[in-house]
C-alpha cells in the first residue's frame, strides 16, 4: 500500500442535485456548515440518460459559487449522445469548472432502448481527453468488491485500468465494510502499474432497509456482524445510529492508516453523520 501513502490527503462531499425547493433550501444549510471544515472539493451526481442534466448543471455551479469551494459534476455517458457531452463538457470549463467525476452511469429501467454512444467510461474519460486535453482533473469509480456486472474481478481491474490509462486522473471506491476487500483491491491495482490515487468512498450507516437494499444492488457486502447488529436494534434509531456511527468512523481510521490518500463522504445531502464522523476522525 505504499504507492497510495505518497499522495496527499484529501476529502470530499458528495450531493445529489435536489428535485424541490425545500430540498433546495436544505442543501444550501448542508453544504454552508461542510464549507467550515474546508474540504477539498464537493461534487453533486448525475442522472445517466441525463435525468438530472439541469439540475445537476444549476446545483454544481451554485454551490461552486456559493461556497467558493471547488464543485465537480458527476458525469455519466450511459444514454447520452457526444453531442450532449460535448456540449456539457465545454459548459462546465467555460464556467470554471475544473474536475468531473467520470462515470458510465446506470440507465433507469425502461430507458434500455437508448444506450448512447460511448459505452464504457473509459470511453469518457477518453473523450474529455480529446476534446478538452488537460483542462479537468478526471475522477473515476474503482469498486473494491467487483463491480456487479463484470465477469470476475481480474476483468474488472483490467477495465479499471482501461479507465486509468485512457487518462483518469484519481479514483473513489464504491462504498465497502470490508476492509480486506480493500486491501486486497488495492494491492492489486500496485501490482498492475496502477499508481493514481484511490480514495476511499464512505456510507454512514443510518437507515437498516435502505442500506441493505442498495448494497444489494451496487455489490457492497454488509458484513454479517453489523447486518445482525443493525437487525437487532429493531425500530431504535437512536442506538443504530449510533453503532453505525462507531463502525464507519473506525473504518476511515483503519483505511487512513493503511495509507489511503482521503475519504470521499456519500452524504445524502443530510449533515449527520458525515459530519459527525469527521469530527470524530479529528482530522
Ligand atoms: P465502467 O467503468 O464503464 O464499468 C462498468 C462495467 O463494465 C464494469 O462491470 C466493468 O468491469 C465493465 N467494463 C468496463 N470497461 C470494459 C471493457 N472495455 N470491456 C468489458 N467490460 C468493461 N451513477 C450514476 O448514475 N450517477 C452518478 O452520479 C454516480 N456517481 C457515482 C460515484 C461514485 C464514486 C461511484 C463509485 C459510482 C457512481 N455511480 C453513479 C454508479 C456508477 O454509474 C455505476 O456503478 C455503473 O454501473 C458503472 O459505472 P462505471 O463508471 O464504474 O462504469
Amino acid at each position: 500500500m505504499n504507492a497510495q501513502k505518497d499522495h496527499e490527503k484529501r476529502f470530499s462531499f458528495e450531493f445529489f442535485p435536489p428535485k424541490t425547493d425545500v430540498g433546495v433550501e436544505k442543501l444550501k444549510k448542508v453544504r454552508e456548515e461542510f464549507t467550515k471544515v474546508n474540504p477539498h472539493f464537493f461534487s453533486v451526481t448525475y442522472g445517466a440518460g441525463g435525468s438530472t442534466r439541469d439540475r445537476t448543471y444549476e446545483t454544481v455551479l451554485g454551490t461552486q459559487k456559493e461556497t467558493g469551494i471547488e464543485t465537480a459534476p458527476h458525469l455519466s455517458c450511459v444514454g447520452d449522445t457526444k453531442e450532449q457531452l460535448r456540449d456539457l463538457i465545454n459548459d462546465y470549463k467555460e464556467q470554471g469548472i475544473k474536475r468531473i467525476v467520470t462515470l458510465r452511469g446506470d440507465l433507469p429501467s425502461g430507458m434500455g432502448a437508448s444506450l448512447g454512444e460511448l459505452k464504457y467510461a473509459s470511453d469518457l474519460v477518453k473523450f474529455i481527453r480529446d476534446e478538452t486535453g488537460d483542462h479537468f482533473h478526471l475522477e473515476v469509480a474503482a469498486y473494491p468488491e467487483m463491480h456487479p456486472q463484470a465477469a470476475n474481478m481480474q476483468a474488472d481491474l483490467d477495465a479499471f485500468k482501461v479507465k486509468v490509462d485512457a487518462g483518469a486522473s484519481s479514483a473513489i471506491t464504491q462504498y465497502f465494510y470490508n476492509i480486506d476487500a480493500y486491501k486486497y483491491f488495492i494491492d492489486s491495482c500496485e501490482k498492475m502499474g496502477i499508481d493514481i490515487p484511490i480514495v476511499v468512498g464512505i456510507m454512514p450507516i443510518t437507515n437498516y432497509e435502505n442500506l441493505v437494499r442498495f448494497s444489494a444492488t451496487c455489490g457492497a457486502e454488509i458484513p454479517r456482524w453489523i447486518k445482525a447488529r443493525l437487525e437487532g436494534y429493531g425500530d431504535d434509531l437512536d442506538s443504530l445510529k449510533k453503532f453505525g456511527e462507531e463502525v464507519v468512523t473506525g473504518l476511515c481510521e483503519e483505511v487512513l492508516a493503511l495509507g489511503a490518500p482521503g475519504l470521499h463522504f456519500y452524504t445524502l445531502n443530510q449533515l449527520e453523520p458525515s459530519l459527525s464522523i469527521w469530527k470524530n476522525l479529528n482530522l
